[in-house]
């Protein structure tokens, strides 16, 4: 099949083998994404076009998967979509005549930005069809748009929106709108899009159709695992496609491998809520015990050429954030230890007594435009796992190996780097008091990790059952504290009125896309914090709450709706059944969700982002 009609709703056109892929093509399968929320139908819908593309236009790939999951590249080049309503409405107002005060009565009403440029377009009278859009023109624009930055590129971004604006037709309006948001919100969750690459690179094979169902199966199944297991190790398509095209999937594994230099998701641990927990699950496992230290999860490399980088456990540069580490890094590497990933915990330190300090210290450390001479809080690294050394993945290794390896290639040094401190008993009693020990030494509970045979591998990404959590304030409660997006605020009353008091929180439900209203939380803020907070939010508020929030019938308005950006870490005394909001509804009960009872604020945590909240099912 050498070109395929394209039809919408008034152009028919032809797409030819080695022509650029039309962007119409890519808005008819967003459609279809849009009118199912069955994940079955949505990875079909992908599977169709992916082969569509490999057979036509293969070099279309990777812009196409880039703009499935509305990225520009990968994470940690930093480079992000995600452009605020103003701006989008300058350009909406100047592409098509309309006046911002319509556009602004049409949101509120309409709820969606994309939608309204749609209709905006659509009333609009014009002579001449503009030619085309491509995938290639589309993505190319997107990802300058991404890399203008400051308050000078403002102009610039709503003029290279207003030239892709003007170029569209149909619904295409609709979907450049929302991917320049940064969000598409139509289910094209990121394990869907890999599931329906690795099938599409098994079903565009001349031949495949022929199987048997048995075969069929069978081969998606290992095409699927395959591509997410490469994607756990190596997340950068510019890699990963390339080579999907060229190679047998089975052969991927070994030419897509991890590498320093490109930052792996890290792997999660589970909560436990009991000191006797810990022993049902490892039973005659062996297990390890270490201190959960309070601070910001660090990825260091060091490439085989020597470049070193840290990286945050959002996969983000943090090599500017850090210089005073950066400096000392190759004091503490064994001369033999050439290239590695090390995975540990930044936290803030005291020189004078050579001690942790707690979490809030360092959080008030500067995240932008570090300089040197400027730090006032310093860090120390705590290093608990290698996953690479000298050349070598250690991820199949056991973590007896892990750990070996990572002491016999560091050297712990005063005030810079230290190994996790660690303990090998599966007496409870030790347990405990090995715990107590943890918490006297600012630390937030400890890490309890399978130690020898298969269960010991590093799991990239997953929060694995392998790994647990036990937070000593949390025991016999909850396990576990939950991280929720901000939704809205309530204008504080008293002496606060001039600052946010209150806070509507969310969690967030990857399948339907949604952020749950939680509870409303306005305890555990110091002055400051509020201040900070309303600092920071006030920049957010939006008109009216987003379609994807779920708010209760019964639930009190906020005072300001906010766009979903900030996230609150919060501990709570239990849970219950709420008439009132919404998370988890339909999986506890039917019309309820559940809510929080005496939430209270800890911290923010920006190194999350929103959809990374804690998760209805969780
Ligand atoms: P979440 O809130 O999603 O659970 P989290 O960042 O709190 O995320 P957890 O899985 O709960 O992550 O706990 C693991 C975190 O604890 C790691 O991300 C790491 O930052 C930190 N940590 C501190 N000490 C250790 C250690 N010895 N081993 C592993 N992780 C550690």
């Amino acid at each position: 099949q050498m070109s395929i009609n394209y039809q919408t709703e008034s152009m028919g056109s032809t797409w030819k083998k080695g022509d650029p892929v039309p962007y119409a093509v890519l808005c008819r399968t967003f459609e279809k994404c849009e009118a199912t929320t069955k994940r079955l139908e949505i990875t079909e819908s992908l599977v169709t076009l992916f082969i569509q593309v490999i057979r036509l236009s293969p070099d279309s790939l990777l812009e196409i998967l880039y703009m499935c999951i509305s990225k520009v590249c990968p994470d940690y080049e930093g480079l992000e979509l995600g452009i605020g309503e103003s701006l989008l409405m300058k350009a909406i107002a100047k592409s098509t005549g309309r006046a911002m005060k319509a556009l602004k009565d049409d949101y509120v009403t309409i709820g969606d930005l994309g939608t309204v440029a749609r209709n905006s377009k659509g009333s609009q009278r014009t002579l001449f069809k503009p030619k085309p859009l491509t995938t290639s023109h589309v993505f190319k624009t997107l990802k300058d748009i991404a890399k203008l930055s400051g308050q000078s590129s403002q102009n610039k971004k709503v003029d290279k929106i207003q030239g892709l604006l003007v170029a569209c037709q149909e619904n295409e309006a609709k979907y450049i709108i929302r991917q320049l948001e940064g969000k598409l919100r139509i289910g094209l969750a990121e394990q869907t899009v890999l599931s329906a690459l690795a099938q599409a690179s098994v079903m565009y094979k001349p031949g495949f159709e022929k199987k048997s169902q048995q075969k069929k199966e069978s081969e998606l199944s290992t095409a699927t695992d395959i591509l997410k297991s490469v994607h756990n190790q190596l997340p950068n398509y510019d890699m990963i496609v390339p080579a999907l095209l060229t190679y047998p999937i089975e052969d991927l594994l070994s030419k897509c491998s991890m590498r320093p230099g490109i930052p792996l998701k890290p792997m999660l641990a589970h909560p436990t809520k009991s000191l006797p927990e810990i022993l049902d699950r490892f039973q005659d496992q062996k297990f390890t015990c270490e201190y959960k230290y309070d601070g910001e999860r660090a990825q260091i490399h060091r490439t085989e050429d020597g470049k070193i980088s840290i990286y945050s456990r959002n996969s983000e540069d943090m090599s500017v954030r850090y210089p005073d580490v950066m400096e000392t890094i190759t004091k503490w590497i064994k001369p033999t230890t050439q290239s590695f990933i090390l995975d540990c915990e930044a936290v803030a330190w005291d020189i004078e007594k050579s001690c942790i300090l707690p979490f809030q210290i360092l959080s008030t450390r500067k995240r932008k435009d570090v300089r040197e001479e400027e730090i006032t809080v310093r860090v120390a690294i705590y290093g608990f796992d290698c996953l690479y050394l000298n050349g070598q993945s250690l991820l199949q290794e056991s973590f007896e190996k892990r750990r070996q390896l990572l002491h016999d290639s560091f050297i712990e040094t005063k005030n810079q780097f230290y190994f996790a401190e660690h303990m090998d008993s599966n007496d409870i009693a030790d347990i405990q008091t090995f715990l107590d020990v943890s918490i006297q030494n600012n630390c937030e509970g400890l890490m309890v990790k399978s130690y020898d045979g298969e269960h010991a591998t590093y799991e990239p990404s997953r929060r694995s059952r392998n790994w647990l959590k036990v937070k000593k304030d949390y025991l016999n409660g909850l396990g576990d504290s939950m991280d929720l997006v901000v939704m809205g605020a309530y204008y504080g009353r008293g002496k606060r009125t001039s600052v946010y008091g209150g806070f509507l929180l969310g969690c967030y439900d990857p399948d339907t896309e949604e952020f749950q209203t939680i509870c409303k939380i306005g305890t555990g803020f110091s002055e400051t914090m509020l201040q900070t907070l309303y600092d920071r939010l006030k920049d957010l508020v939006i008109p009216k709450p987003k379609p994807f929030y779920a708010i209760g019938d019964g639930a009190p308005a906020p005072d300001v709706w906010l766009e979903p950006q900030v996230l609150f870490e919060v501990k709570c005394a239990d849970l219950s059944i709420s008439p009132i909001y919404m998370a988890g509804v339909g999986q506890v009960n039917d019309a309820k969700g559940i809510s929080l009872r005496f939430p209270r604020f800890i911290r923010l945590r920006d190194d999350k982002d929103p959809e990374q909240a804690t998760a209805s099912g969780q």
